[in-house]
Parts: C-alpha cells; structure tokens; sequence
C-alpha cells in the first residue's frame, strides 16, 4: 500500500427521524459513543493517515469524544446536505492524496479489516470507486403502485466508498453545482461515467437511522461477568442454596442467610453491569443485613440493571463442595433459580465439582460457588 490515502467522516446531519435530543451519532453503543465506535477502525488502520469529520457549526459533542485530540484527526465544518459536507472536507485538503475514503458517522460496525478490503478492492479492479453493498433479502414492492419488484434486479449500497479523490472532488463541486441531488460518492462517480466497482457487505454493517436501529445494535454487545463466593459450614439441618432448601448435616456461616450460589450470581450481575460487588451495597458490617433474604440482593442487582436497559442472557454456575452431593437436588435448585432471575431454565446452567479432599473445602468445612452472567440489553 503506498498509495495516500485520506479519509472523510460526514457527521453534520441533525437525523430527523432520530426521535432523540442527541445527534444518533452521540448516543451511548457499547461503553462509548457511536461515532467513536465509528472512527476506531480509522484511527487503527495503517494505511489511512488523516481523518477529516465535517460536523456542523453549531456541534457541542464532538469536543467531548475520545478521538478529538488525537493527530490524525481534523474536524471541518460541515454544510447542509453530505454531499456539500464532503466537499468542505476535500476543499480543505492541501496534501496529495490518491484516494479517499468515505463512510457514514452513524455506521458503527465495520472493522480495520473492512477498510483494508475496500482499498484491495478499488486497486484490483483498477476502478474509479468502489463501495460495498447488500443484497435484498426482503420482497420489495414499488410504493406509488404498491407492485412487487424483482428484488434480484436491486442492492443496497452501504458505505465505507472509496474514491479515486481528484474525480471525487471535480464532480462532486459539478454536480452540487448544478443543483443534482447527491446520495452518496459511488452516484457522483457513476454519474459521470467513471468505473464503479462493488464487494459484498456484512449485514451487520447497520446505518443507525431510527431509534430501533440503535437498539438492534445494542442487542448485538453481550457484557459478562463473573463472580466467586464462599462460606463456612457450621453443624446445622440444611442452608438455602439458589433460594431452595437443601436438608443436609450443615447449615451456612453468615451475616446474612448465607446463599452462596445468590450471593455469587449477584456479584456476576453487578460485574457485567461493571457496579461493583454486593459488599458496597449489602455491607455485612450493617444490622439491618442481618440474616437478609439474598433474593431481595437479586431483586435490587435486577433493578440496577433495568435501570441500564440491561437483563440476564444466560447463567452458569459451579458450586464447589465435598458433601452434601449437589446432583440429587440440581433440578430443584435450577427450578428456584428461574423464578428468582426471572430466566428460563434453559439459559441456567449448573454444575457442581469438589476439590478432591483437598483444602478447606475439601474437609467439608466450607461450600463455594464460581458463576458467569451474560447481560443484553433490553430491545
Ligand atoms: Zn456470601
């Protein structure tokens, strides 16, 4: 790769059918913001060496994104349409480059690897522009006549595009120029009876355009957690366990009812939802925690991950004992847990293990549970 190559991130739009007060392209994906989400492959390619983002005057976000400082980037101002914000951003170009790529602030899913894919593609097919698109899976009806067409004579075209720039940039100031409405580089380039060239596209590479879109995208990052917990057996007639009551010789050593496979799915949760541990909201220091009911910590870690838009994917537990044998009570405890997470069975899974004789549990002195929780957000 010795060609220059620029890239150029048009991020002026105000999204109308964005029902939110925040440009979609400032909402929260994944523990940061879809346009940083957006840039990351640009900041990490080798082959790219300066990203231009046109945003509009009167932008109060874009200082606040992790990017903004950074050598490679430059912001530019945007204009009306993409079409004129692109143009901004190549009038403000003074270095030669060969190409320039172009993408979408609001498509948050492609990779480093994708852009490289798209610049093999454009210099094998010696093309004027290349872009990637996605066949139409849905059946596809004409609105005005409301007749189906054949979907097969049509594809969606998705962005990243890349250019040859000099091409770009002259008909791009015609086209504007001559009032023409302009969708996106790849109509600009064929436009003007330059070589087009397509690649397929990943499904995945979604453009946030309504708020569902956001969701969807959301859907797609899983948080996981893990958590570990332990208590001392003391003589007794039985402890809880998953909320079930499990009769055996010994009884838990605990400030609180000692369920030791809740108190380890709790701090999973809390993990997944990075909160912290039970310990900073159920002090075992505090009287009023005395003998709690750990499904009132499962109800409050629930709660907390509401709040988030958050909720349980999956569960998976290990419980860790020499005596009492778990596997007669398993399903039982399986059928609490359910109840209590608000889960199917099918998404909890359980095991028990010992520790060969070995240590304090292997003297059956104590119990322990290791788990790990799977967090989606809530569509
Ligand atoms: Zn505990």
């Amino acid at each position: 790769m010795t060609d220059k190559v620029l890239a150029i991130i048009p991020a002026a739009g105000i999204g109308e059918r964005f029902q939110s007060d925040i440009p979609k392209q400032y909402e929260y994906l994944d523990g940061q913001s879809v346009i940083e989400k957006t840039i990351k492959p640009f900041l990490e390619s080798k082959f790219i060496s300066k990203i231009l983002i046109a945003v509009s005057k009167s932008d109060n976000f874009i200082k606040e994104q992790n990017f903004f400082d950074n050598e490679k980037v430059e912001i530019v101002e945007g204009g009306e349409t993409r079409a004129i914000s692109v143009l901004n951003a190549l009038n403000e170009t003074n270095e030669n480059y060969d190409y320039v790529i172009t993408h979408d602030a609001a498509r948050p899913n492609i990779t480093a690897k994708d852009l490289v894919t798209i610049y093999e593609k454009i210099t094998s097919s010696k093309s004027d522009c290349s872009f990637f698109y996605k066949p139409i899976v849905d059946s596809i009806k004409e609105s005005k006549s409301n007749k189906t067409i054949n979907k097969q004579d049509y594809y969606l075209v998705q962005t990243p595009q890349i250019s040859k720039l000099n091409k770009l940039k002259s008909s791009l100031a015609y086209l504007i120029d001559q009032k023409i409405d302009v969708p996106d580089e790849s109509f600009v380039m064929e436009s003007q009876g330059y070589h087009v060239s397509k690649i397929e596209g990943k499904a995945s590479n979604i453009k946030i355009t309504y708020n569902h879109d956001l969701n969807l995208l959301r859907k797609l990052n899983s948080r996981v957690g893990s958590g570990f917990d332990l208590h001392t057996y003391k003589p007794g007639a039985g402890f809880t366990i998953g909320g079930y009551m499990l009769q055996c010789d010994y009884a838990i050593e605990a400030h609180s009812d000692g369920d030791v496979l809740l108190h380890s799915i709790a701090d999973s949760i809390l993990g997944a939802a990075a909160l912290g541990d039970i310990g900073i909201f159920f002090s075992d220091k505090d009287p009023s925690n005395k003998g709690l009911d750990s499904k009132e910590i499962i109800n409050f870690c629930l709660e907390k991950i509401h709040e988030m838009n958050l909720e349980i994917c999956n569960v998976d537990a290990t419980i860790i004992c020499e005596s009492p044998k778990i596997s007669p009570h398993r399903n039982n405890i399986i059928d609490s847990l359910s109840e209590i997470l608000k889960i199917s069975k099918s998404n909890i899974g359980l095991k028990a293990t010992t520790s060969e004789k070995i240590g304090i549990i292997g003297e059956h002195k104590a119990i322990a549970v290791q788990s790990l929780v799977n967090l989606k957000e809530i569509l």
